[in-house]
């Protein structure tokens, strides 16, 4: 509607100018603030906007009960469930909220090596080390890993808290093109032939960073591709599994799993437990050797407070609920639940003519919106039929590559599920997003 997209012209303004018209448009139409204190497949959303073009921001408030398809809450735990709660419950009793300390001088409960044991078995990895957070696992560690003389390779489409880390190492970096093994082995063969002829292999040290899949593509790494290339110039692999770990494989043991690939050929396995297991803090996990290391080279785990007990207890109930040692099959359940959801949503929303990026399997699927005009139309008029998307532009995608990216869960039912793609249809026709026009079936 013309009405709706008033006001907005991006294209026309200056980047400086789109940036803030852009926190405008954050301010007025991203509005998926949770409320509810244990956010499910619905929650509370709190609505805000102006309707005077930005002139003033006169706000006003709206509470509406929306289906959410924007969290990260991949198996469902972080609502209240049957065999995590209650055991948090009394974790909260036993432990207290937090343990004021950090991991050597006295932050170490029974709970925090219980889950470390938890993560490097689920992950298969013979140890693991957890933080209190997942950006800060990225952030803090790879400046450990690696420094001055050192090369990191990254994926252009890494998250920032690795970009963050790789900065902060001191290290060169290079960047290879998205997912593209070709382009990696063209970069470490241009790095390491750069030393030639005196020194065949300039740097103290390779490492590649990658991500298990990708949180505005949607899209898997193509990581036996990786590893190859990588086993045949001696890089080190680092996996940042934020969004695969629980979420996809068999048994929910992430990209690893998925696609085929020895847990022995990646150096260093990163995650977040703030998605599938619906908590928060994040590991790394590896060698036995690098996972001592880092208990005692690691500012983060020597000065930091270590990740709150409660916290701490949701992710090891979540993984044995995952690994069925709670003795039921909810586990099964749920994986199998994220895997028939995620494709069903990915095949009708295809079928329906939109342009849906990212892998079957994955539960991210952005549908791609291009013009960042079209951002307020579409995420508001999804609201108002109870349907929360969350909207990404730039800068955290390239400038006419706007996306409404949904993100499904266990927790939905197909019901949601069958409301959800009735709304993003009509919205869809109403915005002109529809650009891949489906065939008609022959008679
Ligand atoms: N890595 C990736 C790939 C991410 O997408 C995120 C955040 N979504 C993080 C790390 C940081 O994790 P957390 O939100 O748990 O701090």
């Amino acid at each position: 509607k013309s009405s709706d997209l008033q006001g907005y012209a991006p294209i026309c303004l200056g980047l400086e100018d789109f940036y803030i018209r852009r926190l405008y448009l954050r301010i007025q139409d991203c509005f998926g603030r949770p409320i509810s204190s244990a956010p499910d497949a619905w929650f509370d959303v709190v609505e805000r906007y102006s309707n005077d073009n930005n002139k003033t921001l006169k706000r006003t408030t709206n509470v509406s009960r929306c289906l959410n398809l924007g969290s990260y809450n991949y198996l469902g735990f972080a609502a209240a469930d049957e065999y995590c709660t209650p055991r948090v419950i009394e974790s909260l009793k036993k432990f207290s909220p937090s343990t004021c300390s950090t991991r050597v001088d006295g932050g170490t409960t029974s709970l925090h090596n219980e889950l470390e044991e938890c993560v490097a078995k689920f992950v298969r990895k013979p140890a693991a080390i957890v933080f209190g957070m997942g950006y800060v696992t990225n952030s803090a560690i790879l400046p450990v890993l690696i420094g001055k003389g050192g090369l990191i390779i990254s994926d252009s489409l890494n998250h920032n808290s690795i970009v963050n880390g790789a900065r902060g190492s001191g290290a060169t970096i290079r960047v290879f093109q998205h997912n593209t093994p070709a382009h990696l082995e063209k970069v470490l063969r241009e790095q390491i032939a750069e030393g030639q002829p005196r020194i065949h292999r300039p740097w103290k040290k390779i490492i590649v960073v990658v991500e298990g899949i990708y949180s505005m593509e949607g899209e898997l790494c193509k990581l036996p591709e990786i590893v190859e290339v990588c086993k045949k110039y001696k890089a080190y692999v680092y996996l940042d599994e934020a969004h695969s770990i629980g979420a996809i494989g068999k048994s929910g043991r992430g990209v690893c799993e998925l696609l085929g690939v020895d847990t022995a050929d990646v150096d260093i396995m990163m995650g977040t437990f703030t998605k599938s297991f619906g908590s928060c803090g994040g590991y790394i996990a590896g060698s036995k050797e690098l996972i001592r290391f880092l208990r005692y080279t690691c500012p983060a785990h020597m000065y930091g407070t270590s990740i709150s007990p409660p916290a701490a207890q949701q992710i090891i109930s979540s993984l044995k609920v995952i690994l069925g040692e709670d003795g039921s099959k909810r586990g099964a359940q749920k994986l199998a639940s994220i895997r028939d959801n995620s494709n069903f949503f990915r095949s009708e929303l295809q079928k329906m003519g939109f342009e849906v990026l990212g892998d079957n399997d994955s539960p991210i699927m952005p549908i791609m919106l291009y013009n960042p005009a079209k951002i307020p139309a579409f995420s508001r008029e999804c609201l108002k039929h109870n349907v929360a998307v969350v909207t990404v532009a730039f800068p955290a995608t390239p400038l006419l590559l706007a996306r409404a990216r949904i993100c499904i869960s266990a927790a939905h039912t197909r019901e949601d599920l069958l409301k959800a793609l009735e709304v993003i249809s009509k919205v869809g026709d109403m915005v002109g997003i529809k650009y891949m026009p489906v065939e008609p079936k022959k008679l």
